[in-house]
């Protein structure tokens, strides 16, 4: 894995640069006239997780916002602080219009683990942006640890990291242009899970009450694909 080499990554981008500005230039030359994603998606900074590559999404499809945990933090009032998230989804739902936001959490997310295991190593003289930003997590740790007190830490940042997903749904709807474009029927928001060990992605289902998988790990669907084979030849 030499992906961070500098080299690289100029080599990455002969390379977009002859796809999309060499081979078919049609892509590029819509979107120089502007963009017009349809979906809003939040993600966690982890650099397994970038979500362009994880759903092959070409330039223009997805307005991205991207932070430590994959959180929206509730509507607040300008206290003079800066908001950046608030920012994106403004911008998306005010100027793009958007018809879905779907927020993508990850396992083994580190955001959430600090968040569930905080560790001292920060200096008490320097400030602490990622536990203060993680706090806005803080109902999914609780829920996790009324309910799962028991099990191992790998359980309970599992059942965090996908309960946060929740929280941040909620979140997301406390934002003006959210709730009234959802209760105008022009904006669906949905909650993704990507289980990186397993190769699975999961999406919560408010009719089970949790997540299901809607691409299974390639262990469970080999059996199925094997049985259409056999059923189809
Ligand atoms: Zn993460």
């Amino acid at each position: 894995m030499n992906g961070h080499d500098l080299e690289n990554f100029i080599a990455g981008f002969e390379r977009f640069q002859q796809q999309y500005y060499g081979d078919d230039p049609t892509l590029i030359n819509e979107l120089r006239q502007g963009q017009h994603p349809r979906t809003l998606l939040i993600g966690c900074c982890d650099s397994r997780v970038d979500p362009g590559y994880l759903i092959g999404a070409e330039p223009g499809d997805i307005f991205v916002s991207r932070n430590v945990g994959n959180l929206v933090p509730p509507c607040e009032p300008d206290d003079g602080g800066f908001h950046g998230v608030s920012a994106a989804i403004q911008f998306a739902l005010q100027n793009l219009k958007v018809e879905r936001i779907i927020v993508l959490g990850h396992a083994q997310c580190g955001g959430i683990r600090a968040l569930m295991y905080p560790t001292s190593t920060a200096s008490p003289n320097e400030p602490n942006f990622i536990e203060r930003w993680m706090k806005i997590a803080e109902p999914a740790k609780r829920s996790t640890l009324a309910k799962f007190a028991q099990s191992s830490p790998e359980v309970q940042c599992r059942v965090c990291e996908q309960s946060s997903i929740l929280n941040s749904l909620n979140n997301l709807m406390t934002f003006p242009w959210v709730r009234r474009a959802v209760d105008e029927g022009r904006l669906t928001v949905h909650g993704w899970y990507f289980d990186l060990a397993a190769g699975e992605l999961l999406a919560y289902s408010n009719r089970a009450g949790g997540f299901l998988p809607m691409v299974c790990a390639l262990e469970q669907t080999g059996p199925d694909k094997r049985l259409a084979r056999a059923t189809t030849a």
